[in-house]
């Protein structure tokens, strides 16, 4: 890689998170996040590498003022890490949706600019945001080139049968209704590191990826190339998440319709914020810190979502060990598949078909790349720390 420092800019529809990374040594030189941006009580936190975090509670009426204020604390000349921001060489944006048009990050310009726009529709929540963050840093750094990187870009390989609805075609035709998945650019990370980890190559493995995180998905990736991921259209599908159902029958909305009184958009926020393991406990937790001490104490609101949380995991990937007619590594990351060791065992307690066997010893470290079956294990299972954004500043460098 060529050594240049990339700020990392990922940024929500009130909140904005950023990372600057030196490209030549990959490390963090600084780090933080703007809160309630356009909202009373906005703040931002950041914290250099190796210093202490700072908190500042300042007025943020929009996204150019949060950007303003990262970039001061990043010239700082008490606490930053750089002189001037003639030291930045480039900005990687995350982009949630790039549709069917991107299955690769790009240099963004105008054209860019405007295609990431007619995605808006299939993520209205958050490309208008990635969109503002992107127009910010244009505005206070006109001459720093800028990359897109997609969430659903690593999911592009996907062949139709993968990707199609059983809906009728005219609506894939019209609205692009299909899946696309989410988490790319960690499914993509993950199962590259898994590889480099095992000192394989990638193109000759078939890998499956569990990011469990507050969003989670599975992905099936073949000789280095996504097959399939259990997001869809939106990232409501698939797993049991944090707060998100996953998987329901369809039926389900208008049942619940009817019975509760409720309109489409209510039905539908219950579905993200009110579901997933946190609805399933009878509203217990979404952490699962929580929800592993309640299993341990027996708490049958934890033992149930714990063990249909990773029923749902486990039969995620018996569907794509046939999908891709066999699985070589089986890798957890992210919050829950890099922390939760139990959710790990109850999974792969499933994988006996496989010849799975896990090393308990191994399964309860933290924090590294690290295989966690036995050496006789005929399939080798992993945890891999995802860093999504030391990712995004790899595919920015190697654009620009
Ligand atoms: P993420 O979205 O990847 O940041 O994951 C966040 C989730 O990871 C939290 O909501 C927790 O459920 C889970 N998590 C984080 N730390 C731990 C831990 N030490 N043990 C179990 N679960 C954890």
């Amino acid at each position: 890689m060529i050594e240049m420092k990339v700020l990392v800019i990922n940024c929500g529809s009130s909140s904005l998170k950023f990372q600057l990374i030196d490209s030549d040594s990959e490390k963090c030189l600084a780090k933080g996040l703007c809160e309630r941006i356009g909202i009373d009580g906005s703040m931002i936190t950041y914290t250099p590498e190796g210093g202490e975090k700072e908190n500042t509670v300042t007025p943020m009426p929009d996204h150019t003022e949060a950007i303003r204020l990262v970039l001061e604390a990043l010239t700082n000349p008490k606490t930053g890490v750089v002189k001037s921001l003639d030291e930045i060489g480039a900005v990687g944006h995350r982009v949630v949706h790039g549709g069917e048009k991107f299955a690769q990050s790009v240099v963004i310009n105008d054209e860019v600019m405007a295609a990431i726009e007619e995605c808006n529709d299939l993520a209205p929540l958050h490309n208008p945001a990635n969109l503002i963050g992107i127009n910010a840093c244009k505005k206070l750094m006109p001459n720093t080139p800028m990359v897109g990187v997609f969430d659903t870009a690593f999911h592009q390989t996907m062949p139709e049968e993968a990707y199609m609805y059983g809906l009728p075609y005219e609506y894939y035709q019209k609205y692009k209704i299909r899946r696309y998945g989410f988490h790319g650019t960690s499914h993509s990370y993950v199962s590259k590191r898994a590889a480099e980890v095992l000192g394989k190559k990638y193109e000759d493995l078939k890998i499956i990826v569990c990011h469990l995180g507050n969003g989670a998905s599975v992905s099936a990736v073949k000789n280095g190339k996504c097959v399939d991921t259990s997001m869809g259209l939106t990232p409501l599908e698939g797993l049991i998440m944090g707060t998100r159902s996953g998987d329901i029958d369809p039926a389900i909305i208008e049942f619940l319709a009817h019975k509760e009184n409720k309109g489409i958009d209510e039905i539908m926020s219950v579905l993200n914020k009110k579901s997933g393991v946190l609805g399933l406990s009878d509203n217990l937790s979404s952490d699962f810190r929580d929800l592993e001490e309640g299993f341990h104490k027996d708490d049958a609101n934890a033992v149930r979502t714990m063990k249909t949380y990773c029923y749902r995991v486990a039969k995620y990937i018996g569907a794509y060990v046939a999908a891709m007619n066999g699985v070589d590594v089986i890798c957890f990351t992210a919050g829950i598949g890099e922390n939760a060791a139990l959710v790990r065992s109850m999974v792969c307690e499933y994988l006996g078909y496989l010849g799975v066997k896990v090393d308990e010893d191994a399964n309860h470290k933290r924090g590294e790349d690290i295989a966690i079956s036995t050496a006789d294990s005929k399939t080798t299972v992993m945890v891999i720390p995802t860093n999504e954004e030391l990712a995004i500043a790899r595919e920015t460098v190697r654009l620009i």
